[in-house]
């Protein structure tokens, strides 16, 4: 059985970023190589992730932005949203992604394998009694959402839940403190619901800088989700008239329409047959990697959510997986994913953008050689909009040592997002302040604020 299987130079098991990034690169080095995939093509990014949690931003956006045309003079009947209309268009636009996912493929004359990958053994693996076999692996099998092992954990819904609403809940209680939660919590928020974010501890967001924390806790105080902070669910009900959400002291939310869990992502790696494979596993079941993506097995790497990356982000996976390609069949020996001063954005209202060390991490390291730059202001954006509905932005340089190196990035307020990703270059170029001074400030701008803190 084993020599009829069809073999490969690599196959990348799960057809999302990092699977499919490492096949296409890999193939253009000369390799031989498979994608296998079990779901659509484009893995939880494409299908239940960044693409359509961005659609639902840009329309809570777009939403926050008609609200406020009226400082600008504009006037008539208020918009209507169609949630249905939303979802159909979003469902087409990634139905013509995961199309273009599979002729890119097809393009990289990389084979394209559905069904469920599994181990038979080091060096083969099984799809529907089909037996593939490679000199290589990449496991790349992401995540899937978690829940919580409570009576009624598994009534609600989660993110993958939240992308297959065909209405908009009216009351809804969003569970967790990461940045899905919030982004999840805002978009319900923005699009008219009355939405509660309930976080076990004090606040979300904590692995932010605490400028970031509370920039966006005083954000919601002043228009936002409901924060219900101390509150460890200890129960979910179905009961009559709405959800019922019951934490351990006691306390309940009542009458929801709906309750989204966001308490964190599970590893795919259960049904993997990693055993056959004789690849080990931590206790939470990701895959152990060295700093060159290789497991305890050589011939076998892993990247992506799969793994204890501390980025679980799409651009980590594909840059993990390209320099791995480019390192095993491109001939750069030295090439591999550096995971610091990774940039991320977490796409609130407005978002917050950050790179870098927070000011308790930098202080951790650095100690007294650590000097900070703090800014807070209203955007332009608000010029004309009511005391009550301006809007503030905060920002933070996290700065080390007598030439004032640039070590941490953070912002909060409008155009966050697209502005952190050139100071991520300059703050891996390893900028100092003085270079950040030394730029000509762009006016008016948010994005100046950067450039003109003392
Ligand atoms: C709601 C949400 C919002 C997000 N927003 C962002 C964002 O704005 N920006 C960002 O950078 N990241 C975001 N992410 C994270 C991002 O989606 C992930 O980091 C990224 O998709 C990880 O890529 P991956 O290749 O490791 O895994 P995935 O993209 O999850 O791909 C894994 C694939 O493997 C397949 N698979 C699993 N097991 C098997 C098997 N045995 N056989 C065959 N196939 C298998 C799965 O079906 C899946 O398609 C978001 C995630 C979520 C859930």
């Amino acid at each position: 059985m084993a020599d009829e299987a069809q073999t490969f130079d690599l196959i990348c098991i799960g057809g999302g970023s990092g699977g499919i990034a490492t096949a296409r690169r890999a193939a253009a080095h000369g390799a031989r190589c498979a994608v296998i995939e079990s779901d659509r093509l484009g893995g939880t990014c494409v299908n239940v992730g960044c693409v359509p949690k961005k659609i639902m931003w840009q329309a809570a956006h777009a939403a926050d932005v008609m609200e406020r045309a009226a400082d600008y003079g504009f006037s008539g009947v208020a918009p209507r949203h169609d949630w249905q209309a939303l979802v159909s268009a979003r469902a087409a636009y990634i139905e013509r992604l995961n199309g273009i996912y599979a002729r890119n493929l097809d393009k990289a004359e990389v084979e394209n394998i559905t069904g469920h990958a599994r181990f038979v053994d080091p060096h083969t693996v099984e799809v529907d009694g089909t037996r593939y076999k490679a000199e290589r692996f990449v496991i790349a099998t992401g995540g899937v959402p978690g829940r919580p092992a409570i009576p009624g954990g598994d009534l609600g819904i989660d993110s993958d839940g939240f992308f297959d609403l065909r209405d908009r809940p009216e009351r809804v209680a969003v569970v967790g403190a990461g940045y899905i939660a919030v982004e999840l919590a805002g978009v319900l928020h923005e699009l008219g619901s009355e939405v509660q974010l309930v976080v076990r501890r004090e606040q979300p967001l904590r692995e932010f800088d605490a400028a970031i924390q509370q920039a966006y806790l005083d954000s919601i105080e002043q228009g936002g989700p409901t924060l219900i902070n101390h509150f460890t669910p200890a129960g979910l009900e179905a009961a009559w008239g709405g959800y019922a959400l019951h934490a351990e002291d006691g306390r309940s939310l009542e009458g929801l329409d709906q309750v989204v869990w966001a308490v964190g992502r599970v590893p795919n790696t259960d049904t993997l047959g990693l055993d056959a494979a004789g690849v080990s596993t931590t206790e939470r079941g990701t895959v152990p990697v060295d700093d060159w993506q290789v497991t305890n097995q050589p011939h076998i790497f892993a990247l992506g959510d799969v793994t204890d990356n501390p980025y679980p982000l799409t651009p980590v996976a594909i840059a993990a997986g390209r320099r791995l390609a480019d390192r095993v069949w491109g001939g750069q020996p030295e090439r591999r994913l550096d995971y610091r001063d990774v940039p991320t954005v977490v796409f609130t209202h407005p978002p917050i953008g950050t790179v870098g060390l927070t000011e308790a991490q930098a202080r951790a390291e650095y100690g007294d050689e650590v000097r900070i730059y703090q800014t807070g202001f209203v955007p332009m954006d608000f010029a004309l909009a009511p005391a009550e509905a301006k809007q503030r932005s905060t920002m933070k340089l996290v700065c080390v040592g007598e030439d004032e190196r640039v070590v941490g990035i953070h912002l909060f307020g409008v155009g966050s997002d697209e502005m952190l990703q050139g100071f991520a270059v300059a703050v891996r170029m390893g900028a100092t302040k003085r270079d950040l001074d030394d730029t000509v400030a762009i006016h008016p701008t948010s994005a100046e604020e950067v450039v003109t803190m003392t």
